[in-house]
């Protein structure tokens, strides 16, 4: 199926309310407006330097999303301009991003990313760390943050009932959170999980935005 194809596809399977983040990493701008041309307006980026490439380039109501781990010196980068920040990991970030939208007078929408899988990774807020990390005072102080939900990634395994578990733990911490910090902030809606081998199983524990690139876009090739 071509691109523009996959986009109407993934339009129809949806659930109404779950929004489709077209994950362009690594695909030319030709690529990009296929998809764009078929109605596709949120697309997906995980390196600052191809993003502001694509961003200059392409039509300028695409929403950029940016979903990959974010070094604090260069959100100055993507502040002006970024629809939503995927995977605000760390307190050191948060008050990085807190600055650049003070600079600008904009309030930068963010998810906050949380470890949820078995595998290792240096990237996510530990769930169990997480309160003595940030209180809901600290919520309050970061004025120029709109905390829009969370975000996390299953582990990568055929095995149904790990990624289900992990995806229902992430649900049930959203829950927790907006009933608690977020209970006063209509803004905090998203629950970001779900990519092509597994947004069957996101959706079904609540995902609300689902992260979809190589079924739409195809296998990535990597250039050394
Ligand atoms: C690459 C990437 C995706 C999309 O992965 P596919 O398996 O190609 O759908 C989703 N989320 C993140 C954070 C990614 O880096």
């Amino acid at each position: 199926m071509s691109i523009a194809q996959n986009i109407t596809k993934f339009n129809q399977v949806l659930p109404q309310g779950v929004k489709l983040v077209a994950v362009s990493k690594t695909k030319s701008n030709e690529d990009i407006m296929e998809a764009y041309q078929a109605g596709q307006r949120i697309f997906g980026e995980n390196k600052v330097q191809e993003l502001l490439q694509k961003w200059e380039t392409l039509p300028k109501d695409i929403e950029w999303h940016f979903i990959g781990h974010l070094q604090s010196n260069k959100v100055k980068y993507l502040a002006p301009f970024i629809s939503m920040i995927h995977a605000v990991d760390s307190v050191k970030l948060l008050n990085v991003i807190q600055a650049e939208g003070q600079r600008l007078n904009r309030k930068i929408p963010c998810l906050l990313q949380f470890h949820i899988a078995e595998e290792e990774s240096k990237f996510g807020f530990e769930p169990a760390a997480f309160n003595q990390l940030i209180s809901t005072d600290d919520v309050a102080i970061f004025d120029h943050i709109r905390f829009s939900g969370v975000m996390g990634m299953a582990t990568f395994t055929d095995d149904v009932e790990i990624v289900n578990r992990e995806f229902s733990d992430l649900s049930q911490l959203y829950g927790k959170l907006k009933s608690t910090y977020f209970s006063e902030d209509a803004n905090f809606m998203e629950l970001s999980m779900g990519m092509s081998h597994d947004y069957q199983q996101a959706i079904q524990n609540g995902s609300t935005m689902v992260r979809i690139g190589s079924s739409i876009f195809g296998d990535r090739n990597y250039t050394p």
